[in-house]
């Protein structure tokens, strides 16, 4: 079979349009039409990853009812700011850093996942699917590693093997729900 060489330049917008996407039909059923997706995909591929995640940051960022962080990973409550940097590099490297952090609980998620890259960390060490993964923490790691990427050159390389696994986890979601076609057409994912 031939392997389908996807690149980091759309394939990170990507994967953040499809897992929204693949929500949005969840909840809402496939109610827009392919013109809707393509005008998503291409803002998305073209202007909206190039830009700076306030409002995913604050989002992200926001506290419980009982005041409290939670943690961006898993959810619980932390007591401890313990702040994760999600783009490892931009740690002491990017002015705007702290737009790429957010609060995560302690050994279970923040020593864990320690400086390894997210994708990587999430997806081959916890062998955890994209979908479980929090929605802020994807929008936030896609822009934010499309800078790193973009800052080094390295755009049109071959995606990782941990983002061709999460877009194979995208797909067979879509595909059991019958949307396979709809979201191969869309991102020419061939599988
Ligand atoms: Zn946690």
């Amino acid at each position: 079979m031939l392997v389908n060489q996807l690149t980091n330049r759309t394939a990170l917008p990507d994967l953040f349009t499809a897992v929204i996407v693949l929500r949005i039909f969840k909840e809402a059923g496939k109610t827009y039409g392919p013109g809707w997706f393509i005008k998503k995909r291409d803002l998305h591929r073209t202007s909206w990853i190039n830009t700076i995640p306030n409002g995913a940051h604050t989002k992200l960022n926001k506290l419980n009812k009982n005041g409290k962080k939670v943690c961006l990973h898993c959810g619980m409550e932390c007591d401890k700011n313990s702040i994760e940097h999600i783009i490892a590099e931009s740690k002491n490297t990017w002015p705007d850093e702290k737009l790429y952090c957010g609060a995560a609980c302690g050994p279970k998620c923040n020593s864990s996942k320690y400086n390894y890259d997210y994708l990587n960390w999430w997806i081959l060490r916890k062998m955890r699917n994209i979908r479980e993964a929090n929605e802020g923490v994807i929008n936030i790691y896609v822009r934010g590693k499309y800078r790193l990427l973009k800052e080094q050159n390295r755009l049109d390389e071959p995606i990782p093997q941990s983002l061709d696994i999460a877009i194979t986890q995208v797909m067979s979601e879509a595909k059991e729900n019958g949307w396979g076609d709809y979201f191969n057409k869309v991102f020419e994912w061939n599988r």
